[in-house]
Formats: structure tokens, sequence, C-alpha cells
């Protein structure tokens, strides 16, 4: 009789990228402690070293590459890195991610530039980078993590992130239509969880806003990282498309 308590997780290479804060971070760790080698991608490294060392120390296998998500380059470096490393590419969470809140009307173009060059362009050329070697491979899992704010547009000073996620949940539906054969899109939208997201506001008003609602509902990381850790523990002709998860308390 073979078990019903799989682990589909061990062994599986996974690329995180934004792991070296909040979800991805968590992230990281979880599919680390369930055996998975994992690829951290993030812009400041120092820290992606820290949590390389304390994967290895618990015995497991960690890489750190600096990458920033809006150079194509990066993620090309990326994602051969992995393959340089492990050998494969099982799954992508396309996690890095920015928030700078302010309503349209002042005019912040610079910050809605920064938002969509990561939030949106960044998690495409995550895409373009993994799945010609997931094709390849006849398998892969490409998790992208998209946000409440992609379901209702987060208005009034929400707009241009909500575009992204919106984006996103597009990119994401889209991508899991045209791909099939063994490889698996997961839609993970989060509400308030505890980060530094929210500290990313230039616009004082729209920071003292985020900050009491923030203050009022945040849930740790570690409940999207075990959203994630389900969505990848499937059998492998089980495709989590979306998952939605909320504090309690938040009703947006
Ligand atoms: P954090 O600010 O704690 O982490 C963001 C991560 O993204 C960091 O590791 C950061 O790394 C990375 N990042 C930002 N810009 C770039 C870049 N140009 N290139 C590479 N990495 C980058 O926020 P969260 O952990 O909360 O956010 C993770 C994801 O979750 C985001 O997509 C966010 O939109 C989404 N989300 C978060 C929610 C929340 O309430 N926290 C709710 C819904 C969705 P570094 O600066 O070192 O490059």
């Amino acid at each position: 009789m073979t078990s019903i308590i799989e682990n589909n997780i061990a062994g599986k290479v996974a690329i995180v990228t934004g792991a070296s804060s909040g979800l991805g971070e968590s992230t990281a760790r979880h599919l680390a402690a369930r055996g998975a080698k994992l690829v951290l991608a993030a812009r400041r490294t120092d820290r992606l070293d820290k949590l390389v060392a304390e994967i290895r120390e618990s015995g497991g296998e960690a890489i750190a590459v600096a990458t920033d998500v809006s150079k194509r380059a990066d993620l090309e470096k990326l994602a051969a890195s992995a393959v340089e490393a492990f050998g494969r590419i099982d799954v992508l969470v396309n996690n890095a991610g920015v928030m700078p809140l302010s309503p349209i009307e002042k005019l912040k173009v610079d910050e809605w530039d920064r938002t969509i060059d990561v939030n949106i362009k960044g998690v495409l050329y995550g895409i373009a980078a993994v799945l010609p070697r997931m094709t390849a491979q006849g398998s892969g899992h490409i998790i992208n993590i998209a946000s409440v704010a992609g379901l209702k547009v987060f208005t009034p000073i929400g707009t241009v992130y909500s575009a992204t996620k919106f984006a996103v949940r597009a990119i994401s539906e889209g991508l899991r239509a045209e791909t099939g054969h063994g490889i698996r899109v997961t839609i993970v939208s989060p509400g308030a969880v505890e980060s530094e997201l929210q500290l990313g506001s230039s616009d004082a008003e729209s920071a003292a806003g985020v900050k009491a609602f923030y203050d009022a509902n945040q849930i740790p990381a570690d409940s999207v990282a075990r959203a994630v850790v389900y969505a990848v523990e499937q059998p492998a002709n089980v495709d989590i498309n979306e998952i939605v998860l909320r504090p309690v308390t938040q009703d947006f």
C-alpha cells in the first residue's frame, strides 16, 4: 500500500525571488525544511548569504544569486546559476515586489515605473528565464505572488499597485491555459502580511494609512509560505490554480 503522506517537495530545485525579506524569506525556509534545494534571489546579497548559511547549517542546500528582477539579463543569469548548481529548475516563486502607494493625482510617475518594472516585468522576465528549461524537462511549477489588490482595485492610494497585481493574475491565468503538459501555474493572492512591504510609500499620508491598516490586521509571513508549500506538495497532475488568503479581520 502506498503511503497517503507524500513529500513532493524533497529534492526539487526551487528559485525564490525576493528571498531577502518577508514572504520570500519565509517561503525559502519552509521549502528548504521540506528538502527542496533553494536558489535565493534578491539585490541585498548580505541577507541572502545569511539565509544560505542558515539553510546549510540545518542540513539543506542553497545558493544565493544577486538579482535585480527589473533586468532581464539578471533573471537569465539566475536560471543559469540554478541549472549549474543543481542541474534543473522545478519551481519558480515569482515573489519580488514593491508597493509605493499614493493617490494618482500626486503623479509619482517614477514610482509607477518602478512598480511596473518590478511587479510586472520582473514576473515576465522570470517566466521567460525558466520556461524553456521547464518545457524541455516536461515539468515545472511557476508560482506568482499577486495580492487581494489584484482582485479589487485598492483605491484611493493603490491604483497602480493594483494594476500590477491584476496584471500578474492575468499573466498567470494565460500562462496556465497556454502551457499544460506538466507545467503548473499557481497564483497566490495574500491580504495584509507582516513584512517590509508596508514601509515602501514615500507619500506621508498614504504611509500613515498603510501603517494603521497593517497594525490592525497583519498576519505572519509564514501564512503565505505554507500556502506555497501546499501548492508545491500536490501530486504532479494536480495544479492549485489560485489561493486567496487574508487575515480573518480584513474585509478588503
Ligand atoms: P518585502 O518588502 O518584505 O520583500 C520584498 C522582496 O522583494 C525583498 O526581498 C526585495 O529584495 C525584493 N525586491 C524588491 N525589488 C526588487 C528588485 N528590483 N529585484 C529583486 N528583488 C527585489 O515585501 P513582501 O515580502 O511582503 O512582498 C513579497 C511579495 O508579496 C510582493 O510581490 C508583494 O507585492 C506581495 N504581497 C505582499 C503582501 C503583504 O501584505 N506583505 C500582500 C499581498 C502581496 P531586495 O530589496 O534585497 O532586492
